[in-house]
């Protein structure tokens, strides 16, 4: 008998977290609970939560408000808080949530069932963000969201503590699991039909460090490689400063590794990048750039920018919009700067006005969303591999992705699905392609 029939799990945040909620979904149902849609049927309630800016806290806790009320209406319940905000604020949750019965942090997910057993023996409020030394090496049953696409943790934790992140705070040093662990577990995805793997990881270029063995990042990559069934290898995220000419070798040279690369810059201005402990110039980054694009013809880039970090000023904010523009990147993803416990820009003077962060915001935004039309419009015409993943969200047309990653919309059977079309590109919007089957 489960310690708990179903449960229900809520997730904010980044990639990481969504595979760590598989992953806690993975052991809950090996013990025998079900997954279940509607909170209200559930017998506890997972919220697995992210702390990387301010505004997905204010989120977390809008929804614990919510889920008071349910509560109220069934004490059984059982309210569990996962993920980065469980690791940072610990037992102060109860101070403002006493409805919460159990608290453990990102990596604890592994003892998910202990917790449960705990707290229905104690009846009071457990609370676990000890960590798992031994987190890296275990083996942990996966219940995935995707039957094609699989995320595949490589590493936990990160040792660059750039002066704005809380990450390494609340995810612990840098630990790589095994590569003969990886490479089983992507061997086994392709023996249940997975197509493509992402490669997860805060810094997937410094992968094997403290390891003991010889496997660096591109040497995984050429493992993984080798595993028959896999089409398509992603991976996420590159350090720019860690980006290795090995790297580069292998997006070109092994086939089945896709032509993109997630690569933050976070700034243009050399000051600030300095300020944000990123170890790289504008143009180290650039001529990475010129690197890859050299080795790659026609990869797809993509990057992060924080804007109104502590003492950007026009002039700095202005290289970024020139670092934007240089570089042309297929799309973006741009963060206002957000103050975080404990990380060193939380003491830096000088922090940029709300307004100011807002405009600098709507001004990259805008200025992508042309780039990133151009990128696209200058697809049309050309014959681009397609996964397919099935019928698209209107249901009229069939939907996958490119090997830049980019959304495909085209005619065709629902029986290609988890097969690879080559598909002409005849229109282009900012964030979609559309066309037709060829060949
Ligand atoms: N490890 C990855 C890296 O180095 O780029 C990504 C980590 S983080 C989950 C994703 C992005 O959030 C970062 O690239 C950064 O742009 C943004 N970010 C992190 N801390 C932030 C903060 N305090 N305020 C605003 N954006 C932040
Ligand atoms: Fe945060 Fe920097 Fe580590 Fe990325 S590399 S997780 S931004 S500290």
């Amino acid at each position: 008998m489960p310690a708990m029939k179903s449960f229900h799990i809520i997730t904010f945040g980044c990639q990481m977290n969504e595979h760590d909620s598989e992953r806690m979904t993975g052991i809950l149902e090996a013990q025998g609970s079900t997954l279940v849609s509607d909170p209200g049927q559930a017998e506890m309630i997972i919220l697995n939560t992210c702390s990387i800016r301010e505004k997905a806290e204010q989120k977390f806790f809008s929804e614990l408000g919510r889920l008071r009320q349910l509560k109220t209406e069934n004490p059984n319940l059982k309210i569990a808080v996962a993920g980065c905000i469980a690791q940072q604020e610990g037992r102060k949750i109860l101070s403002r949530a006493p409805y919460v019965d159990m608290i453990f942090g990102p990596s604890d997910i592994a003892k998910i069932s202990d917790i449960v057993e705990a707290q229905r023996v104690r009846r009071n409020p457990v609370i676990d963000i000890e960590g798992d030394a031994e987190y890296h090496h275990k083996l942990v049953p996966t219940s995935r969201t995707d039957s094609l696409k699989a995320w595949v943790s490589i590493m936990y934790g990160c040792d660059n503590f750039c002066t704005y992140c809380i990450v390494p705070y609340l995810r612990g040093r840098e630990r790589s699991r095994p590569p003969g662990d990886i490479v089983k577990e992507v061997h086994d995805l392709a023996e249940k039909g997975y197509k493509e793997v992402t490669l997860l990881g805060q810094n997937v270029n410094s992968y094997g460090k403290g390891l003991g063995t010889a496997v660096n990042f591109p040497e995984l990559l050429n493992r993984v490689n080798d595993v028959v069934g896999i089409e398509r290898i992603r991976f996420v995220t590159s350090h720019p400063k860690d980006l290795s000419d090995g790297l580069i070798t292998a997006l070109s040279d092994l086939l089945k590794v896709c032509e993109s690369i997630h690569l933050p810059a976070q700034s243009g201005s050399d000051r600030i990048l300095a300020a944000m402990n990123r170890r790289y110039t504008a143009a180290a980054y650039l001529d990475k750039v010129k690197k890859l694009r050299e080795a790659v013809p026609g990869i797809a880039l993509t990057t992060d920018i924080i804007v109104g970090f502590p003492g950007e000023t026009e002039d700095d904010f202005s290289m970024t919009m020139k670092l934007l523009r240089d570089v042309s990147f297929d799309s973006i993803f741009a963060f206002k700067y957000s103050q975080r416990p404990n990380t060193v820009a939380l003491e830096l003077a000088r922090q940029v006005p709300e307004d100011v962060k807002e405009a600098r915001l709507a001004q990259a935004l805008e200025l992508q969303q042309d780039i990133a039309l151009q990128k696209n419009k200058d697809l049309i015409g050309t014959v681009q591999e397609v996964l397919v993943e099935g019928p698209s969200k209107k249901g009229e047309t069939l939907t996958g992705r490119t090997r830049g990653n980019k959304a495909v919309n085209f005619i065709g059977q629902a029986s290609l699905r988890g097969s690879l079309a080559q598909v002409r590109i005849r229109s282009a919007a900012q964030n979609s392609l559309s066309g037709e089957i060829c060949g």
